[in-house]
């Protein structure tokens, strides 16, 4: 799953599919991470979910080109009614998987991430920009950190965000 934030800056309020111009509901990765694409901005575009989905781990040329091979529309026609259940679908579906990240996230390996970066508590609040106490309290596990703020803790302790939650979680894609 993208960081909320890129996820914001790319999926603005009113943006359209840049495949199909319809309203869109989710962020494509133009050359798509099986064929070596990045999670920066300049490969990321808003897409409406059936564009997405259909284009899967192809590049927009090779999407183009097995669309028009197969006899399909190109650029892409959805019904305005399936571009937006889709849309709500997978919104519905990333705020689901952001509350069980953070019902998930575990206090105990975030200390033993940050131990093993031998990072001093004290440091750890300066580089996050985040208060001591709240490192202690989600490390002790008396409060929780958002997703945005486990986000923050992940790039900073150079750990997959994942590595964050409970092992209910482990094996979970993404
Ligand atoms: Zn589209």
């Amino acid at each position: 799953m993208l960081d909320t934030t890129i996820r914001t800056a790319v999926l603005t309020p009113g943006s359209r599919c840049t495949y199909c111009g319809g309203p869109a509901g989710s962020v494509d990765h133009r050359i798509p991470a099986c064929q070596g694409g990045t999670d920066d901005l300049e490969n990321l575009v808003p897409a409406c979910v059936p564009c997405n989905e259909s284009k899967g781990g192809k590049t927009p040329d090779q999407w183009r080109e097995s669309r028009l091979r197969a006899g399909k529309s190109w650029p892409p026609q959805w019904s305005l009614e399936q571009i937006r259940q889709d849309n709500n679908r997978q919104r519905r579906y990333a705020e689901h998987q952001r509350a069980e990240r953070v019902r998930l996230f575990s206090g105990s390996r975030m200390r033993k991430l940050r131990e093993g970066r031998k990072m001093p508590q004290e440091v750890l609040a300066q580089r996050t920009g985040f208060s001591l106490a709240d490192i202690q309290s989600w490390e002790d596990g008396t409060s929780r950190p958002s997703v945005d703020q486990i986000s923050r803790l992940s790039r900073i302790l150079w750990a997959r965000l994942d590595r964050f939650l409970a092992s209910e979680s482990l094996g979970e894609r993404s």
